[in-house]
């Protein structure tokens, strides 16, 4: 396959946020998607509802083409990789049974990672958001098409689909899906508008962020003719936490929630033993970064959960989530302090080390990065 470089960005002057695929890359994107015998679909560690959606709609999407074309019956592989565990309030979502996860089947990934001649990325901007999983990607040499809506996209990928406007990378994936010829049928699938419609409600808080263009409703109503069912969604992800889930973030909330009234800004941590107590499992914690902006004077909000050393490495891992409103943008201090980055209102970061250490330079920091 030819391979070279293809950008495709927001079209300037735009007054509404308008998703637009330069041809050129369209017309590869969709050339390699179709020739591809060994398609392997990539997502960011921690999958969210925007990871697992985007990429599960890029695996119904290319599998129901397989199906279509296959006429020669020649064996195609496409199957979605991710880096680690995703939340188990996901495991319902159309096709979640046939993700391989790297880190417990490796033995399973190496293989299909080392003859992949076609990589799908979709919501990371930076092969490092994927661990191991991207240095394999990397030494590959074979297409790699990337579909994200973060800021500064490393320039790994051959076609690179970056709409920062957008309100997630279901958003991007569904109108590429739509634009490309001989879609009309299969984007009908309900598995597929599933998967985008999970993406899109998690991605924007259940439509109350990131979620002001109209485009993006006219999406939606394309998704509910056919067939989602979006009361259900929002039940299967919302409303199914464990017990203990809910108590943790109780706990969070009463006992662990400092605010520092002068800054508008608030900090919840969760030591590794808290988070046993309560039994923690992924994504337990997803959402709780943003209940401190409830309380009308917080306008900032950092989340830091420790995680115990894993064997062999000396010191803890302290994953950061940062949250913010309006004009006050928290991914500059996400990726100068902490080794993050993100959007400008919802960013993470890391500390190898304790989380003291993590409060201390928490409290160093912030009043650098945030505006009283
Ligand atoms: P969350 O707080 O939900 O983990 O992440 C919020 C946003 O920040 C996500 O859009 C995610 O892509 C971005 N983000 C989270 N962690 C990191 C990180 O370590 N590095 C970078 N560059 N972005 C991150
Ligand atoms: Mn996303």
């Amino acid at each position: 396959m030819h391979m070279c470089k293809f950008f495709c960005t927001f079209a300037p002057n735009f007054v509404n946020m308008k998703i637009c695929f330069e041809q050129e890359s369209k017309k590869k994107a969709c050339e390699w998607m179709s020739q591809a015998q060994h398609i392997v679909i990539l997502t960011h560690m921690a999958p969210d509802g925007d990871a697992m959606g985007s990429a599960l709609a890029l695996w119904h999407f290319l599998s129901t083409e397989h199906r279509i074309q296959n006429t020669d019956q020649i064996s195609r592989s496409i199957t979605v990789i991710v880096p680690n565990a995703f939340p188990a309030f996901f495991n319902w979502m159309p096709g979640a049974d046939k993700i391989l996860v790297y880190e417990t089947q490796q033995k399973a990934c190496e293989p299909l990672l080392a003859e992949a001649d076609l990589f799908v990325c979709t919501d990371f901007n930076d092969p490092k958001r994927i661990g191991p999983v991207g240095e394999k990607m990397l030494q590959r040499d074979c297409p790699k098409i990337l579909f994200d809506h973060h800021l500064n996209p490393v320039p790994f990928a051959d076609v690179l689909f970056s709409f920062p406007e957008a309100s997630s990378a279901s958003e991007i994936v569904y109108s590429f899906l739509k634009n490309t010829d001989r879609s009309a049928d299969r984007i009908q699938n309900t598995d597929l508008a599933t998967c985008i419609y999970t993406g899109l409600m998690t991605d924007t808080g259940n439509f109350s962020f990131n979620s002001t263009n109209a485009e993006l409703y006219d999406i939606i109503a394309d998704l509910l003719r056919a067939g989602v069912q979006k009361d259900a969604i929002y039940d299967a992800v919302f409303n199914q936490y464990s017990t203990d889930r809910v108590r943790l973030t109780g706990y969070a909330l009463y006992r662990k929630m400092r605010i520092y009234p002068e800054h508008h800004l608030a900090l919840i941590t969760l030591s590794a033993d808290e988070l046993d107590q309560y039994h923690y499992q992924p994504g337990d914690t997803e959402g709780l970064v943003n209940m401190p902006l409830q309380i009308a004077e917080v306008y900032y909000s950092v989340f830091m959960r420790e995680e115990r050393a894993k064997p062999g490495t000396p010191r803890s891992r302290i994953r950061l989530s940062f949250r913010s409103q309006g004009d006050r943008p928290v991914n500059v201090w996400a990726a100068e302090v902490f080794n993050g980055g993100g959007h400008m209102n919802a960013s993470g970061g890391e500390l190898f080390g304790s989380l003291q250490q993590a409060v201390r330079l928490f409290e160093q920091s912030f009043p650098k990065y945030i505006k009283k």
